[in-house]
């Protein structure tokens, strides 16, 4: 049989695990528990009855970006847009990192920061956050210090704690780091204060966002950074041609037009959110303080891979983090409807009885 080896510095690496089973409750992925609305749904479908499949999108998305730049105050050649904001990560690691470069990352966070850097041949650099998982601003000025990183990630609410990173950590870190800061707001909309604020052409900040969570649109596969017009201009260069398709475009554009939808939607599920924080208050679990649409718990009395197990067995998915470094015995639960929030919260209170 033949077997082509992979690049040296790939064979080590472990590919990105988050199963997709078929349960009566869903709550592993941070996804939104209500789809948009019906005449996001309606717009959409008169829309592309009119597309010209034929020809290739509009290159730079410039309703679409005039659209998100709109939504923030800026104009388009602030804004750049990918598939997913994954896409929009891996194109800045492309542009930005890369071999004899490092990245730097507070753990624990989102993996896909360090994963997608190590794909582009550049090594990681780990700092440790405390105990508490808040940042430890003297871990950062040591690592930065020390690994000198082309680009230094925070992630704000943070994946998987749901922590919010204040706005004077996120300016400290701006004065310490040595390269690009970027601040990961894939949850943003669910956080009291934004580092959007901060970005300017003269600092070397960008921030992520996706619409993916509160625009209820992972299926879309769209996010985009807001950051410096040079920036912009060095990742147009560095993504593919007509990487974002027609359908997308517009589909994005028009979310845009319902905000008050999704304002709606993030303060239903923060309220739920609060519901499920006071109910694992009342269980025999540790739980880290969320500003996001998950929450992070411990049981502390039995392994984590086992509750996640029973939950599995009662039809009920939810992260297992529990093998993760830093991380032992977590699990991470996406809020949902009120119905799966009570179907989880049963069968958790069954679980750990
Ligand atoms: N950043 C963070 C912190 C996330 O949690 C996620 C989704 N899990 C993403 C980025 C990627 O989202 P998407 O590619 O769907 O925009």
């Amino acid at each position: 049989m033949v077997r082509i080896p992979v690049r040296d510095d790939l064979k080590a690496l472990e590919g990105y695990h988050s199963p997709q089973v078929e349960v009566r409750v869903r709550l592993n992925t941070n996804e939104s528990p209500a789809p948009p609305p019906p005449a996001w749904r309606d717009a959409l479908a008169a829309e592309l009855s009119r597309v010209e499949w034929h020809r290739y999108p509009d290159r730079a998305a410039t309703e679409l970006r005039d659209s998100i730049a709109a939504l923030h105050g800026v104009s388009r050649d602030h804004v750049f847009a990918g598939n997913g904001s994954n896409e929009v990560l891996q194109t800045l690691l492309l542009t930005f990192a890369g071999p004899g470069r490092t990245v730097a990352t507070f753990e624990p966070t989102y993996q896909l920061h360090g994963h997608i850097a190590r794909l582009t041949g550049a090594a990681v650099a780990e700092g440790e956050r405390r105990a508490d998982f808040t940042l430890d601003l003297g871990e950062v000025e040591r690592l930065c210090a020390s690994a000198d990183p082309i680009i230094t990630f925070l992630c704000s609410p943070n994946n998987p704690t749901g922590m919010v990173e204040p706005e004077t950590n996120v300016r400290a870190v701006l004065d310490v780091a040595p390269g690009l800061v970027v601040v990961d707001e894939a949850y943003g909309q669910f956080s009291e204060w934004s580092a959007i604020g901060l970005v300017d052409e003269d600092v070397p900040l960008v921030v992520t966002r996706t619409f993916s969570k509160t625009w209820s649109m992972a299926g879309a596969r769209l996010g985009y950074l807001i950051g410096p017009r040079w920036l912009v201009t060095e990742l147009d260069k560095v993504t593919l041609p007509y990487h974002l398709d027609t359908a997308k475009q517009v589909a994005g554009r028009l979310a845009l037009r319902f905000v008050d939808d999704m304002e709606a939607r993030v303060a239903g599920i923060v309220a739920e959110r609060e519901r499920i924080q006071a109910a694992l208050e009342q269980l025999d679990v540790e739980q880290w303080p969320s500003g996001a649409n998950f929450v992070l718990f411990r049981p502390r009395h039995r392994q984590g891979v086992e509750v996640w197990n029973d939950l599995l067995a009662r039809s009920v998915l939810v992260r297992d983090c529990s093998g993760w470094p830093r991380l032992s015995n977590c699990l991470r639960v996406t809020v949902g409807t009120p119905e799966e929030n009570a179907l989880f919260l049963h069968a958790l209170e069954e679980v750990l009885r």
